[in-house]
């Protein structure tokens, strides 16, 4: 029987240090040891290191050569010294050191460019590229130390058009948009000799370059969007995306300690918790994947034997909310008929004019005639204000920002009446007064000043997920293979 792979993506956490990269080369090792699948890995870049290559491109575009030099010398460290930890044999670590060094060479060498060109913004995306190609070589060196040949991928696998860039925004990684024809083509052009080779691929999440050569990526936390990308391209059997917790709960478990882990989850509603404000997976993570029905499962690489959260086209319907989660920045902007008789096109053209300012409505809250109020991320509100002001003088427009959307979220929410007068009733109960609110067949999304979020989270939680949802009790540590 020929064998598919199974794709698995470990974020930052999970290669935080040199320690962590040999738990997770073990990982990999075991699953080269399958049956049924092969391994092909995405990795992200090790915690903390786009955020430092983010800073390096800033100042490095504001001229500022001597702090550029300090932060290139700590990134430098931070690698050697997990080199050090992850690949014991000094035999391996050597190639591996000089290796590193290359990639530290294209690292500076797109410094120095951005240093002497400071409006060449894209260079940004090379620069906080540079944390994934490290990434990809200490993996790949701690998998071959476990005795199984893995091979890192020094290319950016995923294909994407140019990103927009906004020049007037300080230097930074907008995602850009992937080419699905061009990136199945390169991804199984990539990885298809590897896997005949029974060699692991090891991949760079994050980072693409656009068709005529030039270094891009999917946007912040955009690894696990890499994943399923390269899963759908090479049709796999399934994604396993590792991270630093035991799945996907019921509310960010950072900020609720009760939070349940949830063990089913539709495409839809993972993608939903996602859209607004579960950090544990990028919002497009799922696109590529539901047409081809390809199971997700988040789990954690601290606890390997745990099963984590299985993503599919079918859930464990429950009644009621199956989750909390909240984003936050974000602005409120509605906009008013002066004239106060509705117009049918209104909407069409403020949602046009809104796009034209870069902004896609997070949320629409409420519509009437002459009456349009929705919600978009806090730092495009002045743009879409001042376009929509600059096209109509027949148009009031307001913007209020520092709000957050708490969103209630389950396929059972609207089959129990009760949950949204209990969800309304926490939050008065904690008197947060609700600025307004939007509904879908999901659940319900209560829009509420941003400084009240945290604590609205915790009374949702309460009174409508810990009353009705229990929590899993794991077995002690059973030292069971990942099934699916
Ligand atoms: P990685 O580096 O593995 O991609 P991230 O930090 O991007 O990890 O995502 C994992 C984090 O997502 C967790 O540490 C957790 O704090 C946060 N998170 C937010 N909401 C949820 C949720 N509903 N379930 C699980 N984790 C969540
Ligand atoms: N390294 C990238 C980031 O920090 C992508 C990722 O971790 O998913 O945004
Ligand atoms: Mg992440």
């Amino acid at each position: 029987m020929k064998k598919q792979v199974s794709v698995l993506k470990f974020g930052g956490t999970s290669v935080g240090d040199g320690e962590r990269v040999r738990r997770v080369a073990q990982i990999i090792a075991r699953a080269a040891e399958s049956e049924k699948t092969f391994p092909v890995v995405v990795v992200s870049a090790q915690s903390g290191v786009t955020d430092q290559l983010l800073r390096l491109a800033l100042l490095a575009s504001q001229g500022e050569r001597e702090l550029c030099q300090d932060e290139l010398e700590q990134v430098r460290f931070r690698h050697h010294e997990a080199a050090a930890r992850a690949v014991l044999n000094p035999l391996h670590r050597e190639p591996l050191l000089r290796e590193l060094d290359e990639v530290f060479g294209l690292l500076t060498e797109a410094v120095e460019a951005l240093l002497a060109e400071p409006q060449r913004h894209e260079l940004g995306a090379a620069i906080a590229a540079c944390g994934e190609r490290f990434s990809v070589l200490l993996v790949a060196a701690a998998v071959c130390e476990f005795g199984v040949s893995a091979s890192p991928i020094r290319t950016e696998a995923i294909v994407t058009e140019a990103p927009e860039q906004d020049p007037s925004q300080p230097v930074g990684v907008p995602g850009a948009e992937p080419l699905q024809a061009e990136t199945r083509e390169q991804v199984r052009d990539l990885v298809h000799p590897l896997v005949t080779q029974k060699t692991v691929p090891i991949v760079p999440g994050f980072i693409g370059h656009t068709p005529e050569g030039l270094i891009t990526t999917l946007g912040r936390n955009g690894s696990d969007y890499s994943a399923t990308l390269v899963g759908a391209a090479l049709e796999c059997h399934d994604v396993a995306i590792y991270t630093d917790v035991d799945g996907v709960m019921t509310a960010d478990p950072r900020l609720v300690s009760n939070a349940r882990l949830l063990q089913h989850l539709t495409y839809v509603e993972a993608a939903r918790m996602a859209w607004f404000g579960a950090k544990v997976l990028h919002p497009r993570t799922l696109m590529p994947v539901v047409a081809l029905q390809i199971p997700v499962r988040v789990r954690n690489t601290f606890r390997p034997h745990l099963r984590g959260t299985l993503i599919g086209s079918e859930g464990h319907s429950r009644s009621g909310a199956g989750a909390i989660t909240v984003r936050r920045k974000l602005a409120l902007i509605t906009v008013e008929r002066r004239d106060l008789f509705g117009a049918p096109e209104s909407a069409a053209q403020v949602f046009e004019l809104a796009a034209r300012a870069g902004a896609s409505p997070v949320a629409i809250c409420a519509s009437s005639g002459h009456y349009l109020a929705f919600m978009v991320d806090e730092q495009v509100a002045d743009s879409v204000v001042e376009m929509l002001q600059h096209d109509h003088e027949s148009w009031c427009v307001t913007v209020r920002p520092k709000l957050a959307a708490c969103a209630c979220i389950g396929s059972g929410f609207t089959a129990d009446p009760m949950s949204p007068a209990r969800a309304i009733t926490a939050l008065a109960s904690e008197r947060i007064p609700v600025v307004t609110q939007g509904a879908s067949d999901l659940g319900i999304m209560l829009i509420i000043e941003e400084r009240e979020s945290e604590k609205a989270l915790r009374c949702l939680h309460r009174d409508l997920i810990a009353p009705v949802i229990p929590i899993v009790r794991h077995a002690p540590r059973e030292p069971r293979r990942a099934v699916l």
